[in-house]
């Protein structure tokens, strides 16, 4: 029988669940997000139904479309994670949808969102995305970066800095997987040493989800699945 998303989403519950119980994990330290991207309202709707609440998005225009289009269907409970590249021109209606950012990697675009954010909203909940592998082509600020962007956006008062991003350079080999992740966990943890009170690392995506788990992410963000695979890039 064709398995459902719902399916999807109880295999992946549980999958988490043993995953934190292999590596000695608090039992529901780690989050799930739906990563939705270029999956239609129809199939949000149906992970809804199954009690899926957090969901993440990498274009903005198309976030802000879902979202409003869930919130006309009466869906007013969902919480909207901004996971993608971001142009200076977006940030606004990034900051009036979204409840979470992942993707900051400079100091401009976290000040425009801490300044457009609308006034009745709660801070914007943001994490800095680190280049763990140095590479020119993937976004996200350098480890010898870091330190000065964290300062930047802590001070600002319209978002709230809760952690760390990556996505590292995709391979099979679960060592390497978790030697990158390690990598940010241990760039969170020297944060913190510095005074910081940081309790987010979102990484992790379908192909190394377990690896980001031992290595101490507490939200994975997963897409193929949950959805199946992506058609027709979008760009
Ligand atoms: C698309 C995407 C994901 C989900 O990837 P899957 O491999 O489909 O699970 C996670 N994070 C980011 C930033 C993405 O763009």
């Amino acid at each position: 029988m064709k398995q459902t998303i719902c399916d999807h989403l109880q295999t992946i519950g549980k999958q988490i669940s043993e995953a934190e119980a292999q590596y000695a994990r608090e039992p529901q330290g780690v989050t799930l997000l739906a990563v939705s991207k270029r999956h239609p309202v129809s199939a949000i709707e149906e992970a809804i139904q199954c009690g899926q609440t957090q969901f993440g998005e990498n274009y903005a225009q198309e976030m802000h479309e879902k979202a409003q289009q869930l919130s006309v269907l009466g869906y007013s409970h969902l919480e909207w994670h901004y996971i993608g590249p971001i142009q200076s021109n977006k940030t606004r209606i990034i900051a009036e949808t979204a409840a979470w950012v992942h993707s900051i990697d400079r100091l401009k675009i976290a000040r425009r969102l801490s300044e457009q954010k609308p006034d009745d909203k709660p801070a914007i909940n943001v994490c800095l995305q680190v280049n763990i592998s140095d590479e020119d082509t993937k976004s996200g600020v350098s480890l010898s970066e870091l330190s000065a962007l964290a300062e930047g956006v802590q001070s600002l008062s319209g978002v709230s800095l809760r952690g760390l991003m990556a996505i590292p350079v995709a391979t099979n080999n679960v060592e390497e997987q978790r030697q990158a992740f390690a990598k940010v966990r241990k760039a969170m943890e020297g944060l913190n040493r510095q005074g910081y009170n940081l309790d987010t690392l979102s990484m992790g995506m379908t192909g190394d989800m377990q690896a980001a788990i031992a290595e101490g992410a507490t939200l994975v963000r997963i897409g193929t699945a949950i959805f199946g695979i992506r058609e027709n890039k979008k760009q």
